[in-house]
């Protein structure tokens, strides 16, 4: 049975001039039942692996070239030079936060939307400054509460 999911999905391919594959749908479905994920390459291939979705390593790197030129998805490249690919329909005011001892990425949730509000402001300050801002990229660095936790549990024993 096609969802309505489903229907949006082949409509953002066709939008972006891709054809409707089981590695595009695939993909494609990664990010649209997760919108908020962050995955590097290996991370997305476990994905779909988990899913039972075949599709070898080269044909996954060049997908998500064409998600990202099709403006589908949005590369970002961490500290350690590993890209990570998340839709790049989300809010871009929401901050990426990088954790500095895992390299785990996480995507903060905007509760009723004051982070979306906040890169507003900003970029009226821009304007009044007569610069035009066109999106807002905020990066945070630290540490994940899975590693602060584990430190911590550390320095007591
Ligand atoms: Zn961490």
């Amino acid at each position: 049975m096609r969802s309505p999911l489903d229907a949006q999905l082949d409509a953002a391919l066709a939008s972006a001039g891709l054809r409707r594959t089981a590695g595009t749908l695939a993909l494609a479905r990664v990010f649209g039942t997760t919108p908020d994920a962050v995955l590097s390459h290996a991370e997305i291939e476990h994905v779909l692996v988990r899913q039972g979705v075949e599709i070898n390593r080269v044909t996954l790197y060049r997908l998500l070239e064409r998600f990202v030129a099709a403006g589908l998805l949005r590369r970002t490249v961490d500290a350690q030079r590993v890209s990570r690919f998340s839709a790049a329909n989300r809010e871009s005011g929401v901050p990426r936060f990088e954790c500095d001892d895992c390299h785990r990425h996480f995507r903060l949730t905007d509760d009723g939307g004051k982070l979306d509000a906040a890169a507003r402001k900003v970029l009226q300050a821009l304007e009044a400054a007569g610069h035009e801002g066109h999106s807002i990229d905020v990066a945070v660095h630290g540490r994940c509460a899975g590693c602060a936790g584990h430190g911590l549990r550390r320095e007591r024993a």
